[in-house]
């Protein structure tokens, strides 16, 4: 039984056991998104855009079924990953004290995920044959525990850019080849998938969370790498949030639920359905590490099992239902500023050797980076 553990030290222990939805579907998430298809600028903060270390503009969006021509993702039309594969062993643990935010965990996800590597014969397979395989790893983060806005924002690095609740992580909107990840790439029932290393990752937000009820403002779905807490589409009463609303970091400073069902004003960010989705760029300052390669890259696992093949899907479907409950604390409790973070990740796995190149690219991922 996958848990969810919310330590917080400072104010005493506090446990919570989410149920996660095990069965996810696009029920009750956004039918569309407004995906990014042009070759925007990727080198400054801007709203609509974002702000990618080391990369110049956006590689143009090639066409999809899904993808009309004004950007708009029709989800219904985009293929899932089947499969229900489960986690028992996921974990994942969120410990504040005045030390700062610890976060660890394994990566797995407390939910249900597609089948990956991405079976043949499948409707996603025409599209995307990610032959990563969802692996556990070491994660170890630790944000500052009072987060403050920077004199100016910072870039988001590939790989990792948050964690969420459900003990994966968050990627920016970006692939390995600088296009629109969620208009480009497969995902699974619950929004995810794995880049090489196994990583199970999102780019946007998941009916996989607990999206809270409507009518409210979202809880907290996770931590941006910079402390700042990330949360739903919602805003106060309930109104979906647009980008329009939101700064070039794709946050504001507002009203967040608590745990206590009081409000605190805070700076946090939106995952929304509109490019970048979650973080547009660091609006605090992110621990030393985040630029570190990770999962680690260099030494190779024997070669995926090969996936069941033909076969019709099993519909990526079912209704993830949100965990009952009340969502954890709005933002870490105030202590000293701490930023050193790093992780551990595991090798990259290798396509089974007979797979045969996607017909658009690679999954996206972490292109090697030179340590700093
Ligand atoms: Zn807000
Ligand atoms: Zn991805």
């Amino acid at each position: 039984m996958p848990i969810l553990l919310i330590l917080v030290l400072l104010a005493g222990l506090i446990l919570v056991t989410p149920t996660f939805g095990h069965d996810a579907s696009l029920a009750g998430q956004h039918a569309t998104a407004k995906a990014a298809i042009d070759a925007r600028p990727l080198d400054r903060p801007a709203r609509d855009g974002l702000f990618a270390c080391g990369m110049a503009r956006m590689t143009p969006a090639m066409p999809r079924p899904w993808l009309a021509a004004d950007g708009t993702i029709s989800f219904a039309d985009k293929p899932v990953v089947a499969g229900s594969a489960t986690f028992g062993q996921a974990e994942i643990a969120v410990m504040s004290g005045k030390e700062g935010q610890r976060l660890r965990g394994n990566g797995l996800p407390m939910h249900a995920t597609g089948s990956f590597p991405i079976a043949r014969g499948t409707p996603a397979a025409g599209w995307d044959r990610n032959p990563n395989r969802i692996l556990p790893y070491k994660l170890a983060f630790d944000l500052p525990a009072d987060p403050q806005p920077a004199a100016a924002p910072s870039c988001l690095p590939m790989g990792p850019i948050g964690v969420a609740l459900s003990g994966a992580v968050f990627f920016n909107a970006l692939d390995a080849e600088g296009r629109d990840a969620v208009a480009q790439e497969l995902m699974d029932g619950c929004e995810g998938h794995p880049g090489p290393g196994g990583q199970y990752h999102y780019h946007h937000g998941s009916p996989c969370f607990d999206n809270g009820a409507p009518g409210r403002h979202s809880p907290l779905i996770g931590f941006a790498l910079d402390g700042f807490g990330i949360y739903g589409p919602r805003d106060e009463g309930g109104v979906e949030i647009a980008n329009a609303a939101l700064d070039e970091c794709h946050g504001h400073l507002g009203p967040v639920p608590l745990a206590d069902g009081t409000t605190r004003v805070v700076y946090h960010y939106h995952a929304n359905n509109e490019f970048p989705y979650t973080l547009g760029c660091f609006r605090g300052t992110p621990g030393d590490g985040r630029g570190q390669p990770q999962p680690a890259m260099g030494v190779g696992l024997s070669p995926s099992p090969p996936p069941a093949a033909g076969g019709p899907p099993s519909p990526g479907g079912g209704a993830g239902s949100p965990p009952p409950g009340g969502p954890p604390p709005g933002g870490p409790p105030p202590a000293a500023p701490r930023a050193a973070m790093g992780m551990a990740g595991p090798p990259p796995d290798k396509p089974a050797p007979d797979t045969p190149p996607p017909d658009n690219q690679s999954p996206d991922g972490l292109p090697p980076r030179p340590p700093s």
